[in-house]
């Protein structure tokens, strides 16, 4: 089997990573869409995380994939089958990962519906698409600034919804459709309509790495991946089983993760702050806030949680204004996590020279979420075993 470059050995580009785990563990976040000049290692990255993944339970013999396990979550057929009382097969899949070629049209992206059967024989036949196909696994998206706009709406109205609904002529046939949208997009071959642009969850933009001995590392390791891509993976198997679990883990977490008004009013404060029109970037910061804190192990969202997840849902939903660059507008964000981990590190450096429990640090907006945050160092720096 051909071997992909573990998700875990890439070397920087945490925001890509952090994008794309926090959509594992949430799909409904709507998706990453990831720009960046070629040869940026986006699609290794998709690639990569889609291989990691859980393996799912399927219907056997469903084209849908759908999960033996919830009836609510089924296509038509599914349902039907189980409320006539037949036993659905079940199989062990990897998560699925679906490559979206640039010229598809509609019809193959959400599949047919045969009329002529449904009027002569009374019978319903569906011929899946795309969606089908990617339904719990991941749709990965080249160039999808070159893709039909009406295409692209398409995808990301099933990424929101984790549904696709076929209709023609009074005949409707509906299967789940929820999967980890990933666009990339190279800004010098054209943009995305800023209608479009603001729907996609997430955003991450990739510069190429200037840190020497970073670059250093990513040679060494393409090399070595290269040289013996098997025995390469098996050095970082532990790594890359390790996140696997974390995220599903989260996965089961994340209806648990609370918060509350006061949550609210920082992702408010902070969206009026940046000016972000509508309130898509409201609840996306909140999904992705939830998906940070249940990877991190937690049940409540903390003000670091959210102010993650707006770095990856703010870059594109801001307006691009004369004098004003957007670089400079995110890098408050940047330095306002800077506080809160020096923080975080001094109450940790407090607690272990008290050699005891640490007093409230004097800022009445943390609970004790960071006591849990400091337990569970980011993975997404340096993944590691699962105690
Ligand atoms: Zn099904």
């Amino acid at each position: 089997m051909n071997r992909i470059f573990p998700f875990t050995a890439i070397v920087n580009q945490e925001k890509m990573k952090r994008a794309l785990i926090l959509n594992a563990i949430n799909p409904a976040i709507g998706g990453v869409l990831i720009r960046g000049e070629r040869g940026t290692a986006k699609s290794t990255a998709a690639r990569a995380l889609a291989a990691l993944l859980p393996k799912i339970r399927v219907v056997a013999d469903c084209p849908f994939n759908c999960d033996p396990d919830i009836p609510a979550l089924m296509c038509d057929n599914c349902r039907e089958r189980l409320e006539r009382g037949e036993m659905l097969p079940v199989a062990e899949r990897p998560t699925p990962f679906v490559d979206l070629p640039v010229s598809a049209t509609e019809d193959r992206v959400v599949g047919t519906l045969d009329i002529e059967k449904a009027i002569k024989k009374g019978e319903r036949h569906f011929e899946p698409g795309v969606l089908a196909a990617a339904n719990r696994g991941l749709l990965y998206v080249d160039e999808v600034n070159l893709l039909d706009d009406h295409v692209v709406d398409i995808l990301l109205d099933s990424a929101a919804m984790g549904v696709n609904v076929v209709e023609r002529e009074g005949i409707s046939f509906s299967h789940p459709a929820r999967f980890i949208l990933v666009g990339t997009m190279n800004p010098e071959e054209g943009d995305l309509r800023p209608q479009l642009l603001d729907r996609f969850g997430l955003a991450v933009d990739i510069v190429s790495v200037h840190d020497a001995q970073a670059r250093v590392e990513i040679i060494k390791r393409r090399i070595a991946f290269e040289q013996d891509p098997e025995g390469f993976y098996e050095e970082w198997r532990p790594q890359e089983e390790a996140l696997s679990r974390r995220i599903e883990e989260a996965r089961h977490r994340l209806p648990l993760v609370e918060y509350d008004e006061r949550d609210l009013f920082t992702i408010a404060a902070l969206t009026a702050e940046f000016e972000v029109d509508g309130h898509r970037a409201d609840i996306t910061i909140l999904k992705a806030a939830q998906a940070h804190a249940a990877f991190e192990g937690r049940t409540h969202i903390t003000e670091r949680d959210i102010l993650l997840a707006a770095e990856l849902a703010l870059p594109h939903r801001l307006k691009r204004q004369p004098f004003q660059d957007p670089s400079t507008q995110l890098a408050q964000l940047e330095r306002r996590l800077d506080e809160i981990q020096h923080r975080m590190e001094q109450e940790a450096a407090a607690a272990a020279t008290a050699g005891s429990e640490t007093t409230a640090a004097g800022d009445a907006s943390q609970d004790g979420d960071e006591e849990a945050a400091k337990k569970a160092p980011n993975p997404l720096m340096r993944p590691r075993r699962a105690p």
